[in-house]
């Protein structure tokens, strides 16, 4: 039989069938040269080989064999993002110890004794225990229910008035109840529910777009169908771009079955990602809300794929393999006859496009729950302003300020700038400090008094000497980031309570969260973020947002420059007035008359999207065109422009599909760790069969030392 493992050889291998025999599907171990490793039985062997030199499968693993259809889902990735199938099944097993025999813990329940002595921390574990109807709790959690310390339910265990007992760790979760906690929906919503009710219904792939700005109750909305695929018996993944939202989304999706549901993302210990892969592989867990990755899980029977902030660019994962969770998905769902729900206020072009064309089915929410009104939107025009150079906030911004904190309401500066100033100049001889490692300047944190490069985290501190002069305390940070923008504020409003949320202040995402609540219940009057704070955050007293450069997403000429600022700023005007209260956003703009900055004010979100698909149909760029990235790496400048030179030179298998080429060019970050990378472009009609042609055109090259190459399927982020 064909074994495929995750081990980089890129190919199936033969092996012998062990004792017990073997099926398509499932989880081996098997011999590899001294090694035991995991793989996957993928289907009859190759042959031509001599039988007797071929070895045996070792033992069949105790998990649910992979079905078909993940077979299928993970040849069809790899396939389009041009990854070896290895690095695609090692997606699909990121979960540790899944060779190991389910192991025990100790868990307490009710028994039927009573205690010699009752006292009352001891009948609060005995009433928390019988509450549990049976159910096992670790020591810590049951002491944890009862309120007492671990010893306390540690001294009821002689009496047997609580029982000890081992039970398998991977234990199932708890059944998630369709019709436990559902809102009274408005009409709007209630279509919008009902159409998805009707698609989960049918069984069918299909994808729809949910749209609607925030606070329309997208959420609300999708979680019917989630219900919906409950009640089908069917499982369900909700996927998040956020996973510092994640605890937050836990707690509503218990309120609204009964239950929490599974998390799977990078911040979930390894045992319990154990647990959620076996779970999900047995059907014991319905419901997984997760990160990317977990779009790789082993469902069993999944009906139903939600993808919240379905623009967000955390979506494509941008080191190892290169995909887009969100359009993988799609594939997901596509081979199973499963649904997707693409939900988002401002959806990317691809998606409005799709369901402009009838590819996606489309769900509208139009207004906003409850009294809860979208905010005004006006520019702030800087021009006049005269502002000094190391000042950001203008008078108008000021004035508005002034007045929420006479109301008591908030104040949130949206500057997407990380630390205290995105550049540090010597004044002597004109050198920007710049890492050592990258070809990008440190950005100066004052908090943590260092300097710190955004691109490989390379940290330093702060010099007091202009490294490259010599020159002494002339060097000067130019430019705002959050932290220096926090000092003008703190000196323009010294009675208020200013806050900085910028997602490097906060050690864990615990912590972020806390200090979230204490200002969403009031504790600053003025919050300054970076774009943590744009994703899916309440603040109920917010009734302004100011932001402070609402020009800095059109620099640089990014295609996806103007739909970036358009969903950003969009996003972060959402947060103002989600209460009772309405809320205004003011732009601070050097440019009131560009394109963009009118398209958001006017609010006219159809006629941006019409006016921006133009645009890039008319230069045949995504989503009508087609395009891929090939990143090359090295060491050697010199080297690395020579591979690129020479797959320029030699386009042959992409000119015969009409396919170009343009570049080489350095990378948007041309030196990453030392390493110099170059980027070629490829473009092509929208009905070109790319990959087999850029399949021709790479085996060209055979890469020597330490040369890397990648392809980048439908880059995110270029030029
Ligand atoms: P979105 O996902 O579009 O941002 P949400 O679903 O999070 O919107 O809804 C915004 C807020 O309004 C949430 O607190 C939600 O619970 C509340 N909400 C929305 N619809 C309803 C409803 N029909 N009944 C009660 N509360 C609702
Ligand atoms: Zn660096």
């Amino acid at each position: 039989m064909g074994v495929l493992t995750a081990q980089p050889l890129d190919r199936v291998l033969d092996y012998k069938a062990p004792a017990g025999g073997c099926w398509k599907g499932a989880y081996v171990e098997v011999p590899l040269g001294p090694r035991k490793v995991l793989g996957v039985v993928w289907g009859p062997g190759q042959g031509g080989y001599d039988v007797a030199k071929i070895r045996s499968v070792i033992r069949v693993l105790d998990v649910a064999p992979m079905r078909e259809e993940m077979q299928v889902f993970l040849e069809k990735t790899g396939s389009y993002t041009m990854t070896p199938l290895s690095a695609m099944l090692r997606l699909a097993t990121r979960a540790p110890g899944l060779s190991d025999p389910p192991s025990m813990r100790k868990v307490y329940r009710r028994g039927a004794g009573l205690p010699d002595r009752m006292t009352d921390a001891r009948r609060r574990v005995i009433a928390a225990a019988e509450d549990l109807g049976g159910l096992g709790l670790t020591l810590n959690e049951l002491a944890e229910a009862a309120g007492v310390t671990a010893s306390v339910v540690k001294g009821l265990v002689t009496s047997g008035a609580i029982l000890e007992e081992q039970s398998p760790r991977d234990s199932a979760f708890p059944r998630l109840d369709p019709d436990y906690g559902g809102k009274e929906l408005t009409a709007d919503q209630h279509a919008g529910a009902e159409a998805l009710r009707a698609g989960q219904r049918a069984g069918r792939y299909e994808t729809v777009l949910l749209r609607g700005v925030t606070g329309s109750g997208k959420t609300e909305v999708y979680l019917e169908a989630v219900a919906e695929a409950l009640r089908q018996g069917r499982q369900a993944l909700v996927l998040l771009p956020e996973i510092a939202l994640s605890a937050e989304f836990l707690t509503r999706l218990e309120a609204r079955f009964g239950a929490k549901p599974a998390e799977w993302h990078s911040g979930v210990t390894m045992t319990e990602r154990r647990r959620v892969w076996r779970m999900i592989g047995s059907g014991q867990a319905q419901v997984v809300v997760g990160a990317r990755s977990a779009l790789f899980l082993p469902f069993q029977n999944l009906g139903l794929i939600v993808v919240d902030e379905e623009h967000d660019t955390s979506y494509k994962q941008e080191d190892g393999v290169l995909y887009n969770a969100r359009d993988m998905a799609v594939l997901r769902a596509s081979i199973l006859g499963a649904q997707v729900v693409l939900a988002s206020a401002t959806p990317s072009l691809e998606t409005w496009s799709n369901a402009e064309s009838g590819k996606y089915k489309r769900v509208d929410l139009t207004s906003r729950y409850g009294p809860a009104v979208l905010p005004e939107m006006r520019a702030i025009d800087m021009r006049p302003e005269k502002l000094k150079s190391d000042r950001w906030v203008s008078t108008v911004l000021q004035a508005a300020i002034t007045d929420r904190m006479a109301k008591e309401e908030q104040s949130l500066l949206f500057l997407n700038r990380r630390g205290y100033a995105p550049v540090t100049l010597c004044r002597a001889c004109g050198q920007q400090i710049a890492c050592d490692h990258c070809d990008a300047r440190m950005v100066e944190h004052r908090f943590l008094k260092q300097l710190v490069c955004h691109q490989c985290g390379e940290s330093k501190p702060v010099p007091t000497v202009c490294p490259s002069c010599g020159a002494e305390d002339r060097l000067a940070a130019v430019g705002p980031g959050v932290e220096r923008l926090a000092e003008e504020v703190t000196a323009l409003f010294p009675q208020a309570r200013v806050a900085v949320l910028s997602s490097d202040l906060f050690g864990t995402a615990r912590d972020l969260k806390e200090q979230i609540l204490k200002i969403a219940e009031g504790a600053a009057d003025i919050i300054i973020g970076t774009q943590l704070v744009a994703k899916g955050h309440n603040f109920p007293k917010l009734t302004l947002v100011g932001v402070i450069d609402a020009d800095l997403g059109l620099q640089g000429s990014d295609l996806r420059a103007a739909e970036r600022t358009f969903q950003l700023m969009r996003q972060v005007a959402g947060r103002a007035g989600r209460a009772e209260k309405p809320g205004i956003a003011l732009l601070q703009t050097y440019q009131p008359e560009h394109p963009v900055i009118r398209g958001i004010l006017a609010g006219d979100e159809e006629a941006f999207w019409t006016a921006e698909a133009d645009e890039r149909r008319i230069a045949s760029m995504p989503p009508f065109g087609r395009l891929a990235g090939i990143i090359l790496s090295g060491e050697d400048l010199q080297k690395v422009f020579e591979l690129g030179n020479f797959l320029a030179r030699n386009d042959g298998p992409l000119r015969q599909v009409g396919a170009q080429v343009l570049g080489p060019a350095p990378a948007p970050i041309a030196r990453v760790r030392g390493r110099h990378r170059v980027r070629l472009l490829v473009k092509a009609e929208k009905s070109v069969a790319l990959q087999p042609a850029l399949r021709r055109w790479i085996a060209q090259v055979k890469l020597k030392g330490d040369l890397r190459l990648a392809v980048d399927i439908d880059p995110q982020s270029f030029f």
